[in-house]
Formats: C-alpha cells, sequence, structure tokens
C-alpha cells in the first residue's frame, strides 16, 4: 500500500499545464502536456483504445479548466452520453491533481471514416456538465448538450455558452499499438472581453493551420511550444506552470466509513453471506479489502451511531 501511494504522488515532470495571456490581453491561452497521466489512468484501468482517446481528451480538457482553479478548488467533468461508453468521469483541481475513468472501458467500434478512433460514435448523443467546487457549499453546475461527441468542440461550445467566452479547444490522444498512451494534451485559447474583432478571425486562421496536438506531442512539443506554434504572433506571455500528476483522494478510512454507513444489519448480511468486503475505488482501481473481524469491529461502530441518532431523537 505505502509503495502504491509513494508511486500515486510521483510527479511526471513532462507533465504540465502552462497559461498565457497573448495580444496584449486580449486572448488567454492553456496548453497542457498528459501524456504520463492518461497512461497510468489507462494502465489502472486496463481500457481499451477508445475509452483512452475518450478519456484523454476529456482530462486533459480537466487539467487546464483545473488549472484555472485556485489551490483545492475543484472541477469535476462528466460527459454522460447514450453511447457505448456510458459515461466519462475526470476530477482535477488547482493543485495539478488529475483522475477519471470510464464507465465501460471495454468499448470497441469500427474507425471513423477519416481513419482514427470514432469517439462521437463511442460517446453518442447526451450532456456535458461542468461541476466547480469552490468550498463554499453547493457546487457550481454548468452543462450543455453534446454537439459533437468528439469532446474539444463540445468543450469550445460549453465555454461559449455556459460560460459566454468564445473559445477555441483542441485536444488529442494517441494510443500506440501497444495501447499505452504515446501522447496525450490539448489546447484551449480563449477571447477575453476586451478581444477586437480582428483577434477573433486571426485566431480562427491560426487554429485552423495548428497540426493535431497529439501529432505535436508526439513529437516532443512541451505545452510553451505548442502555444507558441499556436499563437507565436501573438506574443504570449506565460504566466503559471501547474505539474500534473494522477492522484486519487481515496483511502482506507474513506471506505471504512462507507461501510459503516451501510448500516448493522447490511453488514451483519455481508458478514454471513461472504465473510469479507471488497471495495474497488472506480477513479484509481485501489482495492481495499476487509475481512470477517475487521467488519465485525465497523458493525460495532455503526450500532453504536445508531444507538447515539436514536438517543437524540
Ligand atoms: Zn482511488
Amino acid at each position: 500500500m505505502k509503495n502504491l501511494n509513494a508511486q500515486l504522488c510521483e510527479t511526471n515532470t513532462k507533465d504540465y499545464v502552462v497559461q498565457a495571456t497573448a495580444a496584449n490581453g486580449q486572448v488567454r491561452a492553456l496548453a497542457a502536456v498528459v501524456t504520463g497521466v492518461i497512461d497510468e489512468a489507462v494502465r489502472r484501468h486496463q481500457m481499451w483504445p477508445l475509452a483512452s482517446a475518450a478519456l484523454g481528451r476529456t482530462m486533459a480538457a480537466a487539467a487546464m479548466i483545473g488549472a484555472m482553479q485556485k489551490g483545492k478548488e475543484k472541477v469535476t467533468i462528466q460527459i454522460i452520453g447514450d453511447g457505448p461508453l456510458e459515461q466519462i468521469t475526470a476530477d482535477s483541481d488547482g493543485e495539478g491533481n488529475l483522475r477519471g475513468y470510464v464507465q465501460n472501458p471495454y468499448v470497441d467500434l469500427p474507425l471513423a471514416e477519416n481513419g482514427k478512433l470514432n469517439v462521437k460514435a463511442a460517446v453518442g448523443n447526451g450532456h456535458l456538465w461542468v461541476i466547480r467546487d469552490l468550498g463554499l457549499g453547493e457546487p457550481y453546475r454548468g452543462g450543455v448538450p453534446l454537439v459533437s461527441g468528439e469532446i474539444a468542440e463540445d468543450f469550445a461550445n460549453y465555454f461559449a455558452q455556459s460560460e459566454q467566452t468564445p473559445s477555441a479547444v483542441a485536444l488529442g490522444v494517441l494510443v500506440g499499438v501497444d495501447g499505452g498512451v504515446q501522447a496525450a494534451g490539448g489546447l484551449i485559447l480563449q477571447l477575453l472581453p476586451e478581444a477586437s474583432e480582428g483577434i477573433a478571425v486571426m485566431l480562427e486562421h491560426m487554429i485552423r493551420d495548428l497540426p493535431p496536438v497529439s501529432s505535436l506531442i508526439d513529437s516532443g512539443s512541451t505545452p510553451e511550444d505548442i502555444i507558441e506554434q499556436a499563437i507565436g504572433d501573438l506574443q504570449p506571455k506565460y504566466l503559471h506552470r501547474l505539474p500534473l500528476r494522477f492522484s486519487c483522494t481515496c483511502s482506507r478510512e474513506r471506505c471504512e466509513a462507507a461501510l459503516i454507513a451501510l448500516g448493522a444489519e447490511e453488514l451483519e448480511d455481508l458478514i454471513r453471506e461472504q465473510g469479507r468486503a471488497e471495495l474497488t475505488c472506480r477513479f484509481c482501481q485501489e482495492q481495499y479489502l476487509f475481512d470477517e473481524q475487521e467488519l465485525k469491529n465497523l458493525q460495532a461502530q455503526a450500532r453504536k451511531t445508531r444507538d447515539r441518532e436514536s438517543s437524540e431523537k
């Protein structure tokens, strides 16, 4: 367990988000390389390539949206569609912690007409939700219907509709022949309120001419290189660089709390029928095992909680 925790905290130095402004503050740019983080997610979930591409794109966007948050403020992205992947979930925060999973990671479909993985068909029709938890009680939840299912366009539509910020979004994942992630990352360009019409047109051209971000990353580009390549002519000024890592908040204590919350009777059934409990974190696949004696101890705690609650009524 200790080794795994050490592994979770390890930072891959190549994975980070950089934020910049350009054109004298008319444009905000974010670029991310997340190859190591996505490869770890894919390995933990033993995902098939289509799920790897969909989750990688979503987590790259989550990393950049998270980088716009302050410190512990959390962002959760949910893409819920009627395609076979069912649901994609990614969490991030302002400290570079990233995690995510796909409801059904074992999806295989014929390639799209352009010869690429058919993410659109795997996602289907549905909604994109962005949930921001600023630690002030009720989280802020904004959502838009999916317009494409290819994910990048869906985020661009989210920024335009839900946050009134015209944006261009590019996301890319290159899955290797061995199923590992060879390159993953993204770019977000946003027009700030004082942007002129001329800048908007210029950005459109610059984005159209940009090679796929996954190819740029595969050939060794850093997030700064991606921004230079996209909008180098607009004199980007780099503000903030945030290292990224795959990191999960699950723990044995949280599993214990979840088991206690089942209640004494449910735990009694579990002890009688299985004599043990095995909990798997859906975000990171970490397994937590509880034997009969541990379950009995938790059951005793559940009884105590129940007695205390009923005496308070
Ligand atoms: Zn976990």
